[in-house]
């Protein structure tokens, strides 16, 4: 597959970086009830995987939050980034900065968390309210994505790796 010049390119994973931004936010926004604080005290994707929080701006060193905190700071982090036009110029044609990329490649492999922990810990109440079709669905498309434009490394990737194996067996 040829890739489009580098403007448009930018471009599309600028629209495609809002659009699983909502997405994420609207089926992490489903377990609100189910994922707290005392539910969830660490940020975590099964026993083995736990992430801390820092934005390298307000908090430097990273630290140890409940996973609404974090997926709350993560929102917040990406919506800033979104309304910074320096980050993401909100006129066609205005250039992107020399540093979109790893800008991009930071919010996905962040993003990417929430599905971890998902899936991890909030499966069957997905599955209760009838959400995981609709769950795998993006997330099907979030890995395609996140794949093709490398956006994502393999090392980040293995907490969901079962599920991503059957992905790609299909
Ligand atoms: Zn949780």
């Amino acid at each position: 597959m040829r890739l489009p010049p580098e403007e448009d390119l930018n471009e599309w994973l600028a629209v495609n970086t809002v659009d699983f931004y909502n997405a994420i936010n609207m089926i992490y926004g489903v377990l609100s009830e189910w994922c707290t604080s005392d539910t969830c005290p660490v940020m975590s994707a099964g026993e083995k995987y736990e992430y801390h929080w820092a934005d390298g701006q307000r908090i430097k060193r990273p630290i140890q939050c409940s996973a609404p905190e974090y997926v709350d700071y993560l929102m917040d982090w990406i919506e800033s980034l979104l309304e910074d036009e320096r980050v993401f110029p909100q006129k066609v044609g205005d250039p992107f900065p020399s540093n979109f990329k790893d800008t991009i490649v930071t919010i996905f492999r962040r993003l990417f968390r929430v599905y971890a922990h998902i899936y991890h810990s909030h499966f069957q109440q997905m599955v209760s309210v009838k959400m995981d079709a609709h769950l795998n669905t993006n997330f099907k498309h979030f890995i395609f994505f996140v794949k093709h434009f490398e956006l994502v490394g393999s090392d980040d990737l293995v907490p969901l790796q079962e599920l991503i194996d059957t992905f790609e067996r299909k």
